[in-house]
């Protein structure tokens, strides 16, 4: 822990104080870290695959594998377009790449 990770920014979906960054994506806040859905509309949430990391994402209703956003880590807020994916030291990311 440490580094910029402690910094507080507006969430990009809804401003309320978010922590932390990812790459180069503004992270969501807590709030909004629980309604991501996959491009089927479905409520997805990612995990690590392993303790060394990895990434997956399952559906919340079923706990099947969503190939989709597994693949290619695009979800949606509040229909706004977000990246989930694995965070830089374990752990999972929800964010927006921030716009030029
Ligand atoms: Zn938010």
């Amino acid at each position: 822990m440490g580094g910029d990770g402690e910094l507080a920014h507006p969430c990009p979906i809804c401003g309320r104080p978010a922590i932390g960054r990812a790459w180069q994506y503004n992270t969501i806040c807590d709030e909004c870290y629980s309604k991501p859905v996959c491009r089927a509309g479905r409520r997805v949430d990612g995990h690590n695959t392993s303790l060394g990391g990895g990434f997956e994402a399952a559906h919340l209703d079923d706990e099947s594998v969503c190939d989709q956003v597994t693949r290619d880590g695009t979800v949606w807020i509040d229909g706004v377009e977000c990246h989930m994916g694995e965070a830089k030291f374990g752990g999972v990311f929800v964010g927006i790449a921030p716009r030029e």
